[in-house]
């Protein structure tokens, strides 16, 4: 069957067709800059050109539309017709309490998830927006919601819970959520298969304890016990946890009211600082977010980048400490996400906090980049490696697994 995986933003929708009987991607692409001037299709069947279309788009219907278009295009595209695509799977960021795995969605659903629309403001009316022009599109194929919060659903309530008066859980549901939820289960799947073909054959997710840092963009770290999660650093929204590209991660909450009084800022200004110009570039004080920058930099000597970089660092190191505290103890740490499969200047900086836990690193094993790699040593008492993350793949196996 051909699963068509969506993830769509508020002005972009990004596609992925599969084929979820050799998992292998068919094609796939980007709509950009829906509803602005110059929007364009990015378009690629794997083992072609890319192509790129320079066409209007006003909504995200028209996007839909011409995503169909280019993959049966006689010329470019991988289908006859639109009928050849088996079921559609769309990433949905919040699901709440209401959503503990991927669903089949229905009219049901789609308001169940439009409920958490306030826990999410930028990105689920954005992702109801997609389902809505498949649905349109494509009236009798089965859709798919996966949710991002859903594979922290089995966090314990002591984790989840904030030290605030608890009315406001019954009454606003304000507690912790956690976010990559995909990506974590993916991952930490994916992190247990390499552990059982490379380092104990007897031990499988089931009786693991796994440590996830997904480092991209966005960042979190999650505690995965028996295959389940039980604590994530990401809260009620994206912006607790590490400090990230632009997010600040954990603050003192009185430090928002301080500056806002210093600074004659709104709340509302004082969030989006929060989000949009803190974490690495705010640290920096408004270089670059991204790492391929600032770890040249880093390894320049140039003092905001060191600054950054160690701060950065230091944060993950302290998550892991709390993570191996709450599973009591760690089998394996595994790095995900365009840092975690390609920064090994990052990795080894993580890890030369963590000696007390018995980690000794290959040096040579964590040059290699981009792969799944196991980087401690066959001596270290827990194992290290990196994972590529694959949500879209997740989402088609989900996708696959509830419509069979
Ligand atoms: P993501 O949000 O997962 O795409 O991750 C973005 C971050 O990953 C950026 O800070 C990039 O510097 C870093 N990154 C992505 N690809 C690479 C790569 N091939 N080599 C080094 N860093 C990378």
């Amino acid at each position: 069957m051909n699963i068509l995986v969506i993830n769509c933003g508020s002005s972009s929708l990004k596609f992925q067709l599969i084929n979820s009987v050799s998992e292998e991607t068919i094609a796939k692409g980007i709509c950009e800059r829906i509803g602005i001037d110059g929007s364009q299709l990015v378009y690629q069947a794997v083992g072609k050109d890319k192509i790129t279309n320079v066409v209007k788009m006003d909504d995200h219907l028209k996007a839909v539309k011409l995503v169909l278009n280019a993959l049966t295009d006689p010329v470019n595209g991988v289908l006859s017709s639109f009928s050849e695509i088996g079921a559609v799977g769309h990433r949905l960021v919040h699901g709440g309490e209401k959503f503990h795995s991927s669903v089949l969605i229905t009219d049901e659903v789609i308001k169940a998830t439009e409920e958490c629309n306030d826990l999410a403001p930028l990105h689920n009316p954005a992702n109801l927006i997609g389902v809505q022009a498949c649905r349109e599109l494509m009236p009798g194929t089965p859709m798919v919601g996966v949710f991002d919060t859903a594979f922290h659903q089995t966090m314990p309530e002591e984790a989840y819970l904030y030290g605030i008066p608890y009315e406001y859980y019954e009454k606003y549901k304000v507690r912790r959520y956690g976010f990559h939820g995909t990506s974590h289960n993916y991952v930490s799947q994916h992190a247990a298969l390499l552990y059982q073909a490379k380092i104990d054959a007897a031990r499988s997710l089931e009786d693991l304890k796994i440590i996830v840092c997904h480092l991209g963009n966005g960042a979190s770290v999650t505690a995965v016990k028996n295959g389940k999660s039980i604590d994530t650093s990401m809260g009620l929204t994206p912006l607790e946890g590490l400090i990230m590209g632009t997010r600040s991660g954990d603050i003192d909450p009185a430090i928002i009211e301080f500056l806002a009084l210093k600074e004659g800022m709104s709340i509302q200004e004082v969030t989006a600082m929060l989000n949009k110009k803190s974490g690495v570039v705010g640290l920096q004080n408004g270089g670059s977010s991204d790492f391929r920058d600032i770890t040249a930099d880093y390894l320049a000597g140039k003092a905001e980048a060191v600054r950054a970089m160690k701060a950065y660092v230091y944060r993950i190191a302290k998550y892991i400490g709390a993570y191996t505290a709450a599973m009591n103890g760690v089998d394996i740490i595994c790095f995900t996400a365009g840092i975690g499969e390609n920064n090994n200047v990052v990795r080894t900086m993580v890890c030369e906090y963590l000696g007390y836990l018995g980690i000794e690193i290959d040096e040579s094993a964590n040059e290699i980049k981009g792969e799944e790699v196991v980087f401690s040593k066959a001596n270290s008492k827990v194992a290290v490696m990196s994972v590529p993350t694959d949500e879209e793949l997740m989402i088609a196996r989900d996708t696959k697994g509830i419509v069979s």
